[in-house]
């Protein structure tokens, strides 16, 4: 095996340096949901976690296992906006200078959020750059130490606390929908959800016009496909992790896919029956509950929410787009 792969343990260490870190997320239900679908939906809000997204646990988890060689010359990394706020942040908690690429069309709340954690921004196109292969260079002529968004053990660990939180405080589940797009959630969820409750299926949802996992799944090995056009921008990954896909392989049951009108829809009822504001990505889940409620009649179920943050004028259009 070209690299160890992380195990139960890593997200246990990763809970403990994210204790009094990160936000204990709250984990909540809506009768009118748990009567449509005639189940037990228990919904982990990360939507609530520090910077609005899950990333903070990832981002918080690999910067503090740095040494203070690594740290005093500082990190670099790219995003189209979430992990880059938790690198910004968790590198202004750790007083460790940041460097983010950003796509040119990043939402401007997730910019603006970056700039103001004090990390200096580089502009890239997400269509014709490689992001990935820019943060490398950068890293290598200046000594910074590079952090992926999803395809690296610490950072996946760290993502992996949410769902422990969620076993922790409900118990054992049948079965739990977690948004993808690296696979940096959905591969932490796993390794949490394995070890708490072992008979849970695990289901990874991606947007059905960027379905790189699940196509890599049936095949059994990675498939890239072009940068897909969705409304869920925290999932625009064109390949899914080596190290992610791995764990995916070996532990996930499969890949769900839904539709922009599908991830409005749950967006929708975020809003109107739970008095939440939820990113179109943070959708994926609960959407591809509601499109398997006949799979789930009388069981116990989790979603992931993955993250809340999107610029309200956009949150706005997109909810008035008819259903
Ligand atoms: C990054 C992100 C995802 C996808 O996470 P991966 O670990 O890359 O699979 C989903 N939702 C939101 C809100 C994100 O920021």
């Amino acid at each position: 095996m070209p690299h160890a792969l992380p195990t139960f343990d890593d997200v246990l260490a990763a809970a403990a340096r994210l204790q009094g870190i990160a936000h204990k997320t709250p984990v909540m239900q809506s009768r009118t949901l748990n009567e449509q679908l005639q189940a037990q939906v228990f919904i982990k809000c990360e939507n609530f976690q520090r910077m609005g997204a899950f990333k903070f646990r990832g981002g918080f988890n690999a910067l503090a296992q740095l040494n203070a060689l690594q740290r005093k010359a500082g990190v670099v990394a790219y995003s189209s906006g979430n992990h880059a706020q938790a690198v910004a942040l968790s590198a202004r908690i750790l007083n460790i200078p940041a460097t983010l690429f950003m796509p040119h069309d990043a939402s401007p709340a997730k910019l603006a959020a970056t700039q103001g954690y004090g990390a200096t921004v580089i502009g890239y196109d997400r269509y014709t750059e490689d992001a990935s292969a820019k943060a490398m260079q950068l890293a290598q002529e200046k000594g910074l130490t590079f952090i992926p968004p999803f395809d690296h053990a610490d950072v996946l660990a760290g993502q992996g606390t949410a769902a422990l939180e969620l076993f922790d405080e409900v118990g054992e589940l049948d079965a739990l929908f977690v948004c993808l797009g690296g696979g940096g959630l959905l591969s932490g969820s796993a390794l949490a959800a394995r070890a708490r409750s072992p008979l849970c299926k695990i289901y990874g949802v991606e947007p059905e016009a960027g379905n790189d996992t699940q196509q890599s799944f049936r095949k059994g090995e990675r498939v890239k496909i072009p940068t897909p056009i969705t409304i869920a921008d925290g999932a625009q990954t064109p390949m899914v992790g080596a190290i992610t896909f791995d764990i995916i392989k070996a532990l996930v049951d499969d890949i769900h896919t839904v539709t922009d009108a599908q991830l409005i829809s749950a967006m929708r009822f975020y809003a109107e029956r739970m008095k939440m504001v939820i990113e179109p990505t943070g959708c994926l889940s609960l959407a591809a509950a509601i499109q398997a409620a006949a799979t789930l009649k009388g069981q116990r179920v989790g979603v992931i929410i993955s993250g809340g943050n999107v610029d309200l004028t956009r949150f706005a259009q997109l909810l008035a787009t008819p259903s």
